[in-house]
């Protein structure tokens, strides 16, 4: 098994050992919560060739249901891949056995926030501060997302000069626009967090 690390491959020597019960536990704790089995995957690779996202990843999705099917979970959790994810779905849309890839991907990612192995601060930050404006708001809302992502990166100043001018411009507001629906779009997290998953 190979993970590729920008542009250097990084070559992992594999050693199989026979699938350990707690392994088999989060396995199939994951393909619940994502509503898909990693069984139905043949290896073909067509999510790999269409996520826009692969260049970058240590180990592509196609390698990410290997190292499930393979019983490597501490591998596939620390993965910088699943947090490179961008939920985009082509993943999904284009695999012939319809195994729902980038559900599984957030389910892994819950699964890591939930452990505490997080494996690029950076993105959990923007991840959390981005479903927070969409909680509060309905929608996501740049300014406020820009702020607490810098503050909690320690950057506060990242991006400022972009920013203002943008600001200026009228392509970003200084305050939060919200939508009609927010109530439901809240009762969704609410649901989100009954069912055991991060605020
Ligand atoms: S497209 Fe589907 S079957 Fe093919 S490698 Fe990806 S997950 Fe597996
Ligand atoms: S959902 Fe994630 S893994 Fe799937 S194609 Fe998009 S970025 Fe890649």
């Amino acid at each position: 098994m190979s993970g590729k690390k920008g542009a250097k491959t990084v070559e992992t020597a594999v050693k199989l050992t026979p699938i350990t019960e707690s392994q088999k536990e989060f396995i199939s704790r994951i393909e619940k919560e994502a509503g898909t089995s990693i069984h139905l995957c043949y290896q073909c690779g067509k999510c790999t060739a269409g996520c826009p996202a692969a260049f970058a990843m240590d180990y592509p999705p196609r390698k990410i249901i290997r190292l499930l099917q393979l019983g490597m979970v501490d591998t596939a959790i620390n993965a910088e891949s699943i947090w490179l994810c961008a939920s985009c779905e082509t993943c999904t849309a284009r695999c012939p056995k319809g195994v729902n890839i980038a559900s599984l991907m957030d389910a892994m990612r819950r699964a890591a926030l939930k452990q505490g192995k997080i494996t690029d601060k950076k993105i959990a930050a923007f991840n959390k501060g981005f479903l927070s404006g969409v909680k509060n708001f309905g929608r996501t809302y740049e300014a406020g997302l820009t702020l607490q992502y810098n503050l909690s990166t320690g950057q506060l100043f990242k991006d400022m000069a972009l920013g203002l001018p943008m600001m200026n411009r009228g392509k970003v507001s200084i305050f939060p626009e919200r939508i009609k629906g927010r109530d439901e779009v809240k009762k969704i997290f609410e649901k989100v967090q009954q069912l055991g998953g991060e605020e």
